[in-house]
């Protein structure tokens, strides 16, 4: 299965953190974006994020793939009090296809792929454009899921 991944982190040694991924997929690893810098989301104050895209051949299922992701974060001390607010260390999982590569849809209450925000936010979106100009996501193109986000400082991402 292949799965893209998006790391985000705003505390501590954010490049670290997200170098920690990347190191705990090291044998699956397909592909790693740049990393970028993006402007926080949801209102609450605080230092910029950077994130990274990274895709991954990993031969589990989507919940174990879940909980790997999770066992990252909580590897990097997640600290989240608030709602939108900072974090040593976000792992989501995005989209995931079989290896045929169609796309493979869960809806679980623990975990819905593709992941239901990651179509607004172009911090997910650019650095998997980066690896795979032709990617899809629900059965629509990234690029046209990016043109479509307006230009809000939240949508700005540059290479960090
Ligand atoms: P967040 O605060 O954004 O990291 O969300 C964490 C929660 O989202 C976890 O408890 C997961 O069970 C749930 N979740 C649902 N879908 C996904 C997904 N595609 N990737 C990561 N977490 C997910």
């Amino acid at each position: 299965m292949r799965a893209v991944l998006s790391t985000g982190s705003n505390m501590e040694d954010s490049r670290a953190h997200l170098a920690s991924v990347a190191r705990a997929f090291a044998d699956e690893l397909v592909a790693a974006s740049q990393v970028y810098r993006t402007a926080p989301w949801g209102g609450v104050e605080q230092d910029d994020f950077l994130n990274q895209t990274l895709i991954v051949d990993v031969d589990c299922t989507p919940h174990e793939l879940l909980a790997r992701c999770q066992a990252a974060e909580n590897a990097a001390h997640r600290v989240r009090d608030v709602r939108w607010g900072p974090r040593t260390l976000d792992v989501d999982i995005v989209a995931l296809f079989d290896d045929t590569g169609q796309e493979i849809f869960v809806d679980t209450p623990d975990l819905i792929v593709p992941h239901p925000r990651a179509d607004q936010r172009a911090f997910v979106l650019v650095p998997w454009l980066e690896l795979d100009e032709q990617a899809t996501m629900g059965g629509q193109s990234v690029q046209s899921l990016l043109r479509a986000l307006p230009s809000t400082p939240e949508n700005h991402v540059s290479p960090a």
